[in-house]
């Protein structure tokens, strides 16, 4: 397995410095599946040293995920999904009301209107994973066409999410997203190329190095050698196919998940995204968690045109660097 790394180098005269000449550098990585760049790049993440959200995440008036209004006003689901809504513990799973897919539900992950990243249990998680896989399961059953499937989250506005209640959202159909596409075709492509699992290689690779995470049962964690976006982790699955509702594999991402938030919350971080990469031909569950820009009133995107245009990560801090500070949550 290849971990390219490429060392560009710019230089200038600095009003840091006195107009001497400096040089920074930048370090770009090319994903080993995928082939895709990411550039590490020092001033790409800005964070506030102290936030205030308070006044907008208490406010729980008209929301439709909360108890007494998410089990009577949100839409049903259809015949073949045999529940009306789904219910696992604290998680309640419906249609989305704006789907975006062929097969598109939403979540409400916990009780509470807001909770902070850092304070999810993994029971929270695996009720509401409970509840995005049995859909998954289903959908793929009802429709043979159906071929792709992610379960996704985006934790507050800075994020993406317009609704502040916890959730997440599963999509099941024929053709998946780019990145959906992208990664089973080049995964699909090793196996017949290699004749094993890229997943499982990655991990044999990286295991015990200066990216690998921990384990958590079944799931093995490591930071993303090329980042997607800022603070990446890859969970890995050790067993192929979608995962079973209430099994060790959605036990063991939950648990990994509460790690890695509690390392994002440590670095001063309060919002982020997940998706979980599945395909209807038993391809390796991979999950990606990466952290967003904090949420507080004049909150910054960190989507510029480097993420939205050019589907390139840059990112300040290496890898490596943040493998060690989730190292030390699990
Ligand atoms: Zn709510």
């Amino acid at each position: 397995m290849e971990f390219e790394t490429h060392i560009q180098e710019s230089t200038f005269h600095s009003p840091l410095a006195d107009f001497e000449e400096v040089t920074e550098t930048i370090e770009v990585r090319t994903d080993p599946l995928t082939g895709r760049t990411a550039r590490i790049a020092d001033g790409a993440f800005a964070t506030p040293d102290d936030y205030d959200i308070d006044s907008v995440v208490s406010d729980a008036e008209g929301c439709f995920f909360c108890p007494g209004t998410v089990e009577e006003a949100t839409p049903t689901y259809p015949e073949w999904m045999d529940v009306e809504r789904g219910s696992w513990g604290e998680a309640t799973s419906f249609p989305n009301l704006n789907p975006y897919a062929a097969h598109s539900n939403v979540v409400a992950l916990t009780e509470t209107h807001f909770q902070p990243m850092e304070a999810f249990t993994p029971r929270q998680f695996a009720d509401g994973l409970n509840a995005a896989l049995e859909f998954v399961h289903a959908a793929f059953d009802h429709d043979e066409t159906a071929q792709y499937a992610s379960v996704n989250m985006n934790f507050l506005k800075s994020a993406g999410s317009s609704i502040v209640h916890p959730h997440m959202q599963a999509l099941v159909d024929d053709r998946g997203t780019n990145e959906g596409r992208r990664l089973a075709e080049a995964a699909a492509d090793y196996r017949s190329r290699e004749g094993s699992d890229y997943w499982q290689d990655l991990v044999d690779a990286e295991r015990d190095g200066e990216r690998w995470i921990g384990e958590t049962g079944p799931v093995d964690w490591l930071a993303a050698f090329a980042p997607k976006h800022h603070r990446h982790v890859l969970g890995v699955v050790d067993r192929e196919g979608v995962p079973s509702p209430d099994g060790a594999a959605v036990d063991g991402i939950s648990e990994g998940l509460t790690h890695v938030l509690a390392s994002y919350a440590e670095a001063g971080l309060n919002a982020f995204n997940v998706a979980i990469h599945l395909t209807a031909d038993h391809q390796t569950p991979v999950v990606n968690v990466i952290a967003r820009s904090v949420f507080d009133e004049y909150y910054w995107s960190d989507s510029p045109y480097f993420t939205v245009l050019h589907d390139e990560g840059v990112v300040t801090t290496a890898p490596e660097a943040y493998a060690a500070d989730a190292h030390e949550q699990f």
